[in-house]
């Protein structure tokens, strides 16, 4: 066979022959969900095969629902959508990955805001999902995650995509309220984490790990499925415990008083035309002034 069927079928076969070949044999590339937690120290672990912590059943269950329902978010979408699961690799840099979907707003729909977008898609349980939506403002690995989305498939598909920008799609998990979030490409921030990228490849290739790593104070150490046999992160935990500052009652009773005020909200829109109180009223209410 020649031409593009010739070319396809040989894809085809090559994709067969690497996904049976022996684990140590794969190509390593970094998936730009590792990349986006900011930590070089977990992104070389991972690139080295090191295992990482098991995790319990529970949280096995939330990642698979998690995984579903980005196909029923995206399904929402699909009016506007180019395409799901938009692949982009990069050989340089070695990066491979999913882009979960690119819409297209047609100039008909809005002129002003048609053209593509990358969409990364997020479920959050009740606390994060308001936390983020009151901070106005997505998680900094969310974002990291979209502008390498952005960068990715702008450079694998070579411009022919030409991307307006992000969007990050928050989903509560528990009342499937949704928020949406736009994102700017941010080429300071690429740039930085390509060096970084760079500089933890040529390390590698020394056999050396990389001291890059998440601050001591970040909270992303405790989740990490490295924490256990990473000494970085075993000091980190050590230093937070260290530092833990007892909550200053004012700032307790903001956040217990935010909680009710969340709750209140979540269970006031079930009722008719209830609103809940907001926090300023709890606080007159309580005298906490
Ligand atoms: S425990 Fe912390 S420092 Fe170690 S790999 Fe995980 S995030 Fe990085």
């Amino acid at each position: 066979m020649a031409g593009i069927a010739g070319l396809l079928t040989q894809i085809v076969e090559e994709t067969i022959l690497k996904r049976n070949a022996p684990e140590q044999e794969k190509e390593r590339y970094i998936p730009p969900s590792s990349l986006a937690k900011g930590c070089m120290l977990y992104v070389a672990m991972e690139l080295m095969g090191r295992p990482k912590a098991v995790l319990e059943p529970r949280i096995q269950r939330i990642l698979e629902v998690g995984t579903e329902r980005h196909r029923r978010i995206a399904a929402y979408l699909s009016p506007v959508t180019l395409a799901r699961e938009v692949f982009f690799v990069d050989e340089e840099y070695r990066i491979r990955g999913y882009c979960d979907a690119i819409v297209y707003i047609p100039p008909g729909r809005d002129l002003g805001l048609a053209g593509f977008y990358a969409v990364e898609i997020k479920t959050t349980g009740s606390d994060e999902f308001e936390r983020i939506v009151d901070e106005g403002q997505p998680r900094e690995d969310h974002v990291r995650q979209c502008q390498i989305y952005l960068w990715g498939v702008d450079r694998y598909y070579q411009h022919t995509i030409p991307l307006r920008g992000g969007i990050i799609f928050y989903e509560n998990r528990d009342t499937l309220e949704h928020h949406l979030f736009e994102v700017s490409y941010n080429e300071e921030l690429m740039k930085g984490l390509l060096a970084q990228i760079e500089r933890m490849w040529i390390g590698l290739k020394q056999g050396e790990l990389p001291n890059d790593h998440l601050p001591l104070d970040h909270w992303g150490h405790r989740y990490c499925s490295y924490l256990e046999v990473c000494e970085v992160g075993q000091q980190a935990m050590a230093y937070q415990q260290e530092h833990r500052q007892p909550l200053p009652d004012k700032v307790l009773a903001q956040i217990i008083g935010t909680r009710i005020v969340r709750k209140q909200r979540r269970e006031g829109k079930g009722k008719r035309g209830g609103r809940g109180r907001n926090l300023e009223e709890l606080v007159a209410e309580l005298k906490w002034d």
